[in-house]
């Protein structure tokens, strides 16, 4: 370190020491500036900076970075030595309070160096402010003399910068004023910097949740259109004059585009819950809730769209009526019912199980699907994504019924998890909380 020889009141007495004054504040602005362009946070970059003060400026015997926090309306400590680091934090200065909100609203730095001056421009201090001022100063005394400079830049007012002495009333001078003030500029610029980066990081990040977006448009229009595509097809074919359709043929096409819209119904219906998600309107509104109905009901619903697989539900007549939002946990049902048939293209089993334990019940549904390669495990509960190792299996999909079904089950205080093999199938599991109702209407 170049510089550890602090600065005297001796320098302003001769033209020598006036020479050796400004190299050595030279010297101390330099060591301050080292800090400043260092890749430390702006806290850390601060405390530094006031941690260099007392080793250069031999008469500040406490030092404090106060800032103005508009969220809060108070001049908050950002850094200080001298005091105890603990206690002082917790000084919360109002506008117009104190040394701080004078030269703060002020804007030029000023000296107090009387115990009058300080007493009169500290009097308004709140007896809580006053009260921390104390105890991180382990004693009832006000500095014997303060200098404060304002913190800022252009138009930026950030806070005050405040120096002072506890044990010599003349220890500094209006000399002093424009040296602290460049170490206040300094700081300013510190602060401005990181205020800039921020508000980089903050456009920066807008663009790409806009381009991020854009993607998802892109991509959720594409799944729709794909339904629509295969519908605009049959309505078509059925709409030829030219061609007299079987009856057979004719409900055929018939059941296809039934099916497409149910396809398209299942996204749309996907994109609107997720966007209620999105703003916080998952609201659950408990009631007394029979599941293994629920399920049967939501099974039955899927198993008219397929004739190749076989649904079966399978609950333990014991099983508990429980405190579930009704509409949400179908939602649930519908998206993993709706998977176990998207993904397993040549039918087969899809078994609903339960189970009741004392804490919770645990509820199953396994497919004998494509299954999922275990790398594609991990992120299946994010939001839009979708394994796309496979393309010759072409489903529409948003990406999005895992990640509901995910949210709807920890709004009940479940958990939901997955077990697959590639080829062999998929298994879901997810857990309730066990709070069975003990009175229930009969419907
Ligand atoms: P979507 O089905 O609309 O793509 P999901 O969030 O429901 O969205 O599922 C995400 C991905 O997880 C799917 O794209 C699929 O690759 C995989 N997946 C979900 N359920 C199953 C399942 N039962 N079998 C195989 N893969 C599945």
């Amino acid at each position: 370190m170049a510089v550890q020889t602090p600065i005297t009141r001796s320098f302003s007495e001769t033209s020598n020491g006036m020479y050796h004054r400004l190299l050595q504040e030279y010297q101390a602005l330099s060591e301050i500036s080292k800090t400043l362009v260092s890749t430390l946070e702006l806290e850390e970059l601060i405390r530094a900076v006031m941690q260099k003060i007392p080793l250069v400026i031999e008469y500040a015997e406490i030092g404090l970075v106060m800032l103005w926090d508009n969220s809060s309306a108070l001049f908050r400590p950002l850094a200080s030595f001298g005091f105890d680091q603990n206690i002082i934090s917790k000084l919360g200065l109002r506008a117009g309070e104190s040394i701080t909100g004078k030269v703060f609203d002020q804007g030029v730095a000023q000296i107090f160096c009387t115990p009058e001056e300080v007493l009169q421009a500290m009097q308004d201090m709140r007896p809580a402010n006053r009260a921390i001022f104390s105890r991180a100063l382990q004693s009832d005394n006000l500095p014997l003399c303060t200098l404060a400079a304002p913190i800022t830049v252009r138009d930026h007012k950030y806070g005050v910068l405040l120096l002072g002495t506890i044990s010599g009333p003349d220890a500094f001078t209006p000399d002093d004023l424009p040296f602290l003030q460049t170490i206040a500029d300094l700081i300013a610029l510190a602060i401005d910097r990181s205020r800039l980066i921020s508000l980089a990081d903050a456009v920066r990040e807008a663009r790409q949740a806009e381009r991020m977006r854009s993607e998802i448009m892109a991509v959720l229009s594409h799944e729709l259109r794909l339904p629509l595509t295969a519908i605009q097809g049959y309505a078509s074919a059925l709409l030829l004059e030219d061609i007299e359709w079987s009856t057979e043929k004719k409900e055929q096409f018939l059941r296809m585009i039934d099916s497409e819209c149910k396809q398209m119904e299942a996204i749309l219906r996907n994109i609107l819950d997720s966007s209620l998600i999105d703003v916080d309107q998952l609201i659950i509104e408990p009631e007394p809730v029979r599941l293994p109905y629920i399920a049967h009901q939501v099974a039955t619903e899927i198993q008219g769209r397929t004739d190749f697989h076989r649904i079966i539900v399978d609950f333990p007549a014991d099983f508990p009526i429980l405190n579930l939002d009704l509409r949400w946990m179908k939602q649930v049902f519908r998206n993993l019912l709706d998977n176990a048939i998207k993904y397993s293209p040549e039918g087969g089993l899809i078994v609903i199980r339960a189970e009741v334990n004392p804490q919770n019940v645990l509820i199953t549904i396994a497919d004998q699907g494509i299954g999922i390669s275990p790398e594609n495990l991990i992120p299946l509960f994010e939001k839009f994504y979708r394994v796309r190792s496979n393309p010759s299996l072409r489903v529409p999909g948003a990406g999005l019924g895992l990640p509901i079904a995910r949210t709807i089950i920890e709004a009940h205080g479940g958990r939901i998890w997955i077990e697959s093999k590639v080829g062999e199938g998929t298994t879901i599991h997810f857990s309730l909380p066990n709070t069975p109702m003990i009175d229930v209407e009969e419907d």
